[in-house]
């Protein structure tokens, strides 16, 4: 494995009373972490001054690890990975991973653009999930900038994505640029273009665990600045109506832990939510608290809507950094997003991208510490 320092190592002196004080340096290092079919997989470590650490590889542009000081200053990973390249090319339910062309589900893997009907894989029961068998998730991304200033470190990759891949049109380029600042934000700020029409839906789909991985989340506190949410038929389509939150278990409007009402949600949260602010403005989404490590995890989004999952689907078949299983509830996903099925629900914001036209959308994950 080959390690290199990319970018400035930047050593403040900080002068204290007569005693100069360290701080330490935003770094980007590039370490070759094994191969998929021909192409070489790097990961790419992105640190803070603050010794915020994010790990992120150009297989599926995935995130596989997030590290962030807890009130006490211990700094632990806060989301849900693996820290072998082999285990990701298994099979995993998205961990970390860039979403595309299209986060969450198409119903029935069809839809229809110009009278044509597109016709997709059915990965998912009876419907199209999250860009389908070889979706953005598998897909090796080229590096196209990667550099660390005094204050933030930057990865930008691409992927070019040919028409008909997975059944869907157009030769998409895809830029996403992941941003790691001094105030422990990572901003992931995406662009495509295409040749011919399509439709476009991109995420990222960490599993956040803010204890450190330690147990499941059902004690983080949430609140979701949503009213309303796109309920679903039993396959997970949405019925194409809003229904309100107020006075259901799925009501976010003021912090509530996500364990309080669960057993009132069969199965566990897995629904998007209709934002409260739909301008296409970077606006606060989300703000989650857990009460021990005094960690905070906030979410800024251009998008209209969110995917509230509460890892109902783990079963503790997968092990983890440190050996951790992750059982039922172990991580939960802030998945920013058009909402789901919206190609073939005329009435939900739209998700064409035309020729000529640039897709940009940019979500921040903030954290921080409440005393
Ligand atoms: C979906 C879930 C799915 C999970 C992992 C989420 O975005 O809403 O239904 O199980 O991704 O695939």
């Amino acid at each position: 494995m080959k390690a290199t320092t990319i970018g400035l190592a930047v050593l403040i002196l900080v002068v204290s009373g007569c005693k100069p004080k360290q701080e330490s340096a935003t770094s980007l290092n590039e370490m070759i972490w094994g191969q998929e079919g021909d192409r070489v997989i790097n990961l790419y470590t992105l640190t803070n001054k603050n010794g915020m650490e994010v790990k992120i590889t150009n297989f599926g542009g995935i995130i596989t690890s997030v590290k962030v000081p807890d009130k006490n200053g211990a700094i632990e990973n806060v989301v849900l990975g693996f820290d072998s390249l082999k285990t990701y090319q298994a099979g995993h339910p998205y961990f970390g991973s860039l979403v595309g062309r299209y986060g969450n589900r198409i119903a029935k893997g069809k839809f229809v653009l110009n009278d044509t009907t597109y016709t997709l894989a059915v990965n998912n029961g009876e419907n199209h999930l999250h860009g389908g068998i070889k979706g953005f998730d598998k897909q090796v991304f080229s590096l196209d900038t990667a550099y660390s200033s005094r204050d933030s470190v930057v990865l930008a990759l691409s992927y070019l994505s040919k028409d008909m891949e997975e059944g869907y049109p157009g030769n998409l380029m895809v830029k996403v640029r992941y941003v790691l600042t001094g105030n422990n934000e990572i901003k992931i700020g995406y662009e495509a273009e295409t040749d011919k029409t399509t439709v476009l839906n991109l995420t990222n789909h960490s599993y956040f665990n803010l204890t450190g991985c330690r147990e499941n989340v059902l004690n983080h506190e949430v609140v979701l600045l949503a009213d309303s949410i796109t309920p679903t038929d039993t396959t997970l389509i949405p019925t194409g109506v809003l229904a309100p939150v107020a006075g259901t278990p799925f009501d976010f409007t003021s912090a509530h832990a996500i364990g309080e009402r669960i057993a009132e949600v069969p199965g566990g949260y897995d629904i998007n939510y209709k934002l409260r602010n739909s301008s296409g403005h970077l606006v606060k989404a989300t703000e989650v608290y857990e009460p021990v490590s005094g960690r905070v995890l906030e979410t800024f989004t251009t998008q209209p809507g969110i995917q509230l999952y509460t890892g109902n689907f783990l079963d503790g078949s997968l092990t983890g950094f440190d050996r951790v299983r992750y059982e039922k509830y172990y991580g939960f996903c802030l998945e920013t997003q058009h909402f789901p099925d919206s190609p073939n629900k005329p009435l939900f914001p739209t998700t064409v991208l035309r020729p000529g036209e640039r897709y940009r959308h940019l979500t921040v994950y903030r954290f921080s510490v409440r005393p």
